[in-house]
């Protein structure tokens, strides 16, 4: 008999409407014989809302307290589809992560699933239940409420998919798959049928939130194949698998743009060893990622320019660093968070030579500075001024022939 792990997301549960919607799709795998397990996200928008609500109380909110409140909206639609089922006559039941309990270690706000006791929820799928898991989150080994970062629904349903040995792990959203770029910015993105788990891990992570990258990376990690689909309509949506299956004639699969990130100018900084490392070090003790970094040529040899970007989250405590380091010195500081990270990613990029010429010189002839570049085999990031995105995300997805 089949075992399946369903996922839907914020807006495939945002209504009471489509929840019912949701509960025919389940019922319907279930009336086939299969056994399913449902992971499910808060309703759309609500996470943000508590949020909002914890902000308007302190900016630094109780960390432990979040986490009971943020868990909050899963609960809500577990119990709401796991209702509905049982008014269309399948038999249902939720289970919270205490209850299970889905272990999970790290920090609150972002922690990882480790464990997660299958004995219970098998004995009720092998007696024809359906299974409602709420996403997200997890129970630490001291007892306390946990989740598991944002867009956390998606790891959860790999990670049940991976522990509970399902025969698919397939992820149910408000588009029809993954696009070569955000569909709802750029109408003509098109469907990618297949995909590496490289190529949606370096997407993820870049910026295409349809997968959260920590449940590609566990996916990869395990070969556990995905599958990203519509609750909407009933398109063929993505698969998610390993790379040998696949055949690259493209070089670029697809085009990534975040609002995640800050940039910083030291001026007037030594040309001398050691320098740098004084800069990044404390950043890193403050556990600060500083993503891409640039130092400029000094035509004197003693004084020269280092340019590196971090999260946007993270300035403040940045620039703080930066000045009340005693042993980081230069002339002045400046910062812009106005800016957007765009990347190009593809498998084929390897084998094709000019990609990042063509890149340039697309942005180029679009009058878009390039602020600062990384790269990697499978991609290449540049940082733009924000009011830009747009305009280089349609150039580049027509220069490498996405549209
Ligand atoms: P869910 O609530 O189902 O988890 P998300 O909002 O997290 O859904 O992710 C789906 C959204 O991801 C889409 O509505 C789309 O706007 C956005 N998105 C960004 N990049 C891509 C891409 N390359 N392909 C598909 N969707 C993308
Ligand atoms: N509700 C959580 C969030 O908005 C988790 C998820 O939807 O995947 O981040
Ligand atoms: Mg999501």
């Amino acid at each position: 008999m089949a075992k399946k792990v369903l996922k839907f997301g914020g807006t495939s549960v945002g209504t009471i409407e489509r929840i019912l919607h949701v509960a025919k799709i389940i019922k319907k795998e279930h009336d086939s014989g299969t056994q399913v397990i449902a992971i499910v996200s808060a309703m759309s928008g609500k996470t943000n809302e508590l949020l909002k609500q914890s902000k308007s109380i302190s900016a630094n909110f109780n960390k432990r307290e979040l986490d009971v409140l943020l868990s909050s909206g899963e609960q809500v639609t577990s119990a709401l589809l796991a209702g509905a089922l049982i008014e269309f006559g399948v038999n249902s039941k939720s289970w919270l992560n205490w209850q299970i309990p889905i272990l999970t270690e790290g920090e609150h706000s972002n922690s990882r699933i480790i464990n997660i006791n299958i004995k219970e929820i098998n004995k009720f799928l092998s007696e024809k239940g359906v299974v409602i898991i709420p996403g997200f989150q997890g129970i630490s080994k001291t007892g306390d409420v946990t989740t598991i970062g944002r867009g956390g629904s998606d790891a959860t349903a790999v990670a049940v998919a991976k522990i509970f040995d399902t025969d698919t792990c397939e992820i149910y959203t408000d588009v029809d798959g993954v696009f070569s770029t955000d569909p709802k910015k750029i109408p003509v993105a098109k469907k990618i049928d297949k995909i590496s788990y490289e190529e949606m891990l370096e997407l993820s992570s870049l910026g295409a939130k349809v997968m959260q990258s920590s449940a590609v990376q566990t996916a990869m990690m395990y070969n556990i194949p995905l599958e990203v689909k519509s609750t909407f309509t009933d398109r063929e949506g993505t698969k998610i698998f390993d790379q040998e299956n696949l055949d690259y004639t493209k070089s670029v699969t697809g085009v990534a743009y975040s609002k995640d990130d800050a940039k910083i100018t030291l001026m007037g900084v030594q040309d001398k060893p050691g320098v740098a490392a004084n800069i990044f070090e404390p950043l890193s003790k403050n556990q600060i990622n500083v993503d891409m970094v640039i130092q400029n040529i000094s035509s004197d040899q003693k004084i020269t320019d280092i340019t590196f970007t971090i999260k946007r989250d993270d300035l403040i405590k940045t620039i703080e660093i930066l000045k009340n380091n005693k042993d980081i010195k230069y002339e002045s500081m400046s910062n812009n968070n106005k800016v957007s990270k765009i990347s190009i990613v593809g498998a084929g990029m390897v084998s094709t030579p000019g990609i990042t010429y063509k890149m340039f010189r697309s942005l180029a002839e679009e009058k878009i500075n390039i602020l600062a570049i990384s790269t990697s085999e499978i991609k290449l990031s540049v940082i733009i001024h924000e009011d830009d995105t747009l305009k280089a995300i349609k150039k580049l997805h027509t220069a490498f022939d996405l549209d």
